[in-house]
């Protein structure tokens, strides 16, 4: 049976193994998924001992996006952009690296949520690993303006510079910030510590949407402020992850599983833990 994994570090936590195994029963598709944890500085023997085991793939999480760009011998133009490869596969001599985040998110926005991208103003929060990937998946949908704001500004200043050919990108500091955007992404990972981005309340409130990549049983604290502050429209990234396994899928398998039904017992899992 053809063998995939994600690796990560740590991985116990990961919803991966449920998503791959349930796109597998719905498309027939005869594999074994599994999560492993690669220590700190072993990333890439745990990956080389795997695919000397005969696996045919991985997805790749925190910490190790970075490391799996660098071990990838081919990249996709998307992988290339982002810098970082959530998703390998495994060909002969070859290890080709891509990055399905963007994707993920971008249909998760346009398809699930029904957001219209096309000429939105979008404000982006964040300039890690996660908001490199969405950058330029959402210019390619043809926004009028899309606005990178950082804690630490530089880093916007590099991602705004970087992505500045594709379309109309700026970085901005949170404090400048003024309430003119359509959709709001948190690419930041303060929620996971509980924390907010310093984003000013008029530009939540001014928004039509807030997405905030993380996810968990519980709203997260982004997603709280925005429904106080009147918000109308909000979502977690439980979509994207499933939309960016299901684009990884397609990339070993050939074959797109329906994210739907996926998603909604995702959703219920995390709602009875
Ligand atoms: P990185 O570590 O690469 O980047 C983290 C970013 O968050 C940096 O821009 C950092 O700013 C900022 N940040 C961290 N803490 C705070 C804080 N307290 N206040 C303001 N800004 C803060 O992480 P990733 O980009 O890989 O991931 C970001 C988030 O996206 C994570 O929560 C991750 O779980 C989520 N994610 C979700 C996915 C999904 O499928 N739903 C897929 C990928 C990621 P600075 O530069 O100043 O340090």
């Amino acid at each position: 049976m053809d063998t995939y994994a994600v690796f990560g570090h740590p991985v116990a936590h990961s919803k991966s193994p449920f998503i791959h195994a349930a796109f597998a029963r719905q498309t027939g598709q005869a594999l074994l998924y599994t999560a492993i944890e690669a220590p700190r500085e072993g990333f890439r023997d745990a990956v080389m001992q795997f695919r000397a085991q005969g696996g045919k793939g991985a997805n790749v999480t925190v910490p190790f996006k970075e490391e799996a760009y660098r071990l990838a011998g081919v990249l996709s133009e998307r992988a290339r952009l982002a810098q970082a490869v959530n998703t390998l596969r495994f060909e002969g001599a070859e290890i080709y690296g891509d990055n399905t985040d963007g994707a993920g998110l971008v249909q998760d926005l346009t398809v699930n949520l029904g957001v219209q991208l096309d000429g939105s103003r979008i404000l982006i929060l964040g300039a890690g690993g996660a908001a490199r990937g969405a950058i330029p998946a959402l210019l390619a949908q043809g926004p009028m303006r899309l606005t990178i704001a950082n804690r630490t500004p530089q880093r916007a200043d590099e991602l705004a510079r970087e992505f500045g050919a594709l379309g109309l990108v700026a970085a901005s500091g949170f404090d400048a910030l003024a309430p003119e955007y359509d959709l709001i992404v948190n690419a930041t990972s303060a929620s996971l510590a509980g924390d907010l981005p310093p984003l000013p309340d008029a530009v939540l409130a001014g928004a039509q949407f807030a997405y905030d990549m993380m996810y968990g049983a519980a709203e997260t604290p982004l997603l709280a402020l925005a429904r106080k502050l009147g918000c109308p429209r909000r979502a977690d990234g439980l979509g994207m992850l499933v939309e960016q396994a299901a684009e990884a899928f397609f990339l070993w398998r050939g074959v797109r599983p329906q994210t739907q039904p996926v998603l909604t017992a995702l959703r219920q899992q995390l709602q009875q833990a």
